[in-house]
């Protein structure tokens, strides 16, 4: 860690809840994120608007969730802290139209990833504040864990106090959506959108199904069945990966064989090898230099043709295919958590 990076953590009782007292917020967008924060908040006390275009399918969402809606410019207008919960892709066209025009001096802005501010996307004027509180978690999960009184960890990274008391307010907005019961880390708009972006491609999104799919590949390819690659290479992942998440690597490495543990000792960094380091320094530094963010907007300007290619490939992958299947025939499709998140990705989808 270096100098500019920072480690503080702050939980309840470092939250002075009168920050967001007589404050209005204005959530923008009721999506993953945008549902958990207005509702938590609410809960809290807090006096919230949700704001979403007259067209949007959320509303009658919100309605029903017992929360006031507004447009996004009618709810900027009267809020102090506008948190802006639309996605990444469409945050600058919502705060030219509907956020420039109603920030007053001395307003938050308050997101919950950095891409827009680190990346030069949305310039702030100068007399308001511009902070982060990011829940590490999907929205369904910061919804669920203030409900059940865990709280979900989350990040605070202040870019910009032109009141002296964006802290404060950050922290309280944090309480309100239940982070400080878990805990919040300190950090800067830079750490967390670059850690966040090299994260999601090189190991939790892009790296895992990479590493999934060739190694279903490999042993379809010699000849096994998909349907013992599939058990092997994507099923037991969660088992070895809810392990780690308890415990770290030794939780797992105690719980596996010693077979096991000696053969992914001898072996693991013989398939990630210091070529597989390289391309993983390669791609942080297409995070750090802004190539991939320029290649992203881009992509998105064009209508996202790459993306659109690469999302329908990856659907029509075989292991897909086999999963769906293997799925339906085993009792864990029917688990509690499987149904949650089934539930989420359906209210997702009718959120755009
Ligand atoms: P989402 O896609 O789930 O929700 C988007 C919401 O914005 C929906 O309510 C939708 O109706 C609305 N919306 C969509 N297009 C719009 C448009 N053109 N104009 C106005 N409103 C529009 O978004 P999300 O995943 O909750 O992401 C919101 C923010 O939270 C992002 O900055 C994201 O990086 C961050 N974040 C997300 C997660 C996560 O797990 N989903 C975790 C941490 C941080
Ligand atoms: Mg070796």
């Amino acid at each position: 860690m270096t100098d500019e990076f920072n480690t503080e953590i702050y939980y309840d009782d470092d939250v002075d809840e009168s920050y967001l007292a007589n404050t209005t917020v204005a959530v923008l967008g009721y999506g993953s994120q945008g549902h958990a924060h207005a509702l938590n908040l609410h809960e809290s006390g807090v006096d919230v608007i949700v704001g979403l275009r007259e067209d949007s399918s959320s509303r009658a969402a919100a309605q029903e969730d017992g929360l006031t809606v507004e447009t996004p410019e009618e709810a900027c207008a009267q809020a102090d802290v506008i948190s802006v919960l639309v996605p990444d892709t469409v945050q600058p066209t919502v705060y030219e139209n509907a956020i420039e025009p109603n920030l007053e001096e001395g307003n938050t802005l308050q997101f919950a990833h950095g891409f827009n501010i680190h990346y030069n996307q949305i310039q702030p004027p100068e007399h308001v504040d511009v902070t982060m509180i990011a829940p590490k978690s999907p929205g369904h999960l910061v919804r669920r864990n203030y409900e059940s009184d865990e709280g979900t960890p989350g990040l605070l990274a202040i870019y910009q106090d032109y009141t002296g008391d964006a802290k404060e307010r950050a922290l309280a907005y944090g309480k309100g959506i239940g982070c400080t019961r878990a805990g919040v880390v300190e950090t800067t708009f830079r750490e967390e959108t670059e850690t966040d972006i090299f994260g999601e491609q090189a190991v939790l999104c892009g790296g895992i199904a990479e590493l999934i799919k060739v190694g279903y590949e490999t042993l379809v390819d010699a000849g096994y069945s998909p349907e013992m690659a599939y058990f092997e290479c994507m099923n037991e992942m969660k088992l070895i990966v809810d392990l780690m998440y308890e415990g770290g690597l030794g939780a797992m490495w105690d719980s596996v064989s010693d077979t096991a543990e000696y053969g992914g000792l001898t072996r693991g960094d013989d398939v990630i090898d210091d070529h597989v380091r390289e391309n993983m320094e390669e791609v942080l530094e297409q995070v750090q230099n802004g190539e991939f963010a320029t290649e992203w907007i881009a992509e998105n300007q064009a209508n996202r043709p790459v993306y659109t290619q690469l999302n329908q490939a990856e659907k029509d992958h075989e292991i897909e295919e086999v999963g769906e299947r293997l799925r339906a025939l085993f009792a864990w499709e029917e688990s509690e958590q499987e149904t949650e998140s089934d539930d989420e990705r359906t209210r997702v989808k009718a959120n755009e």
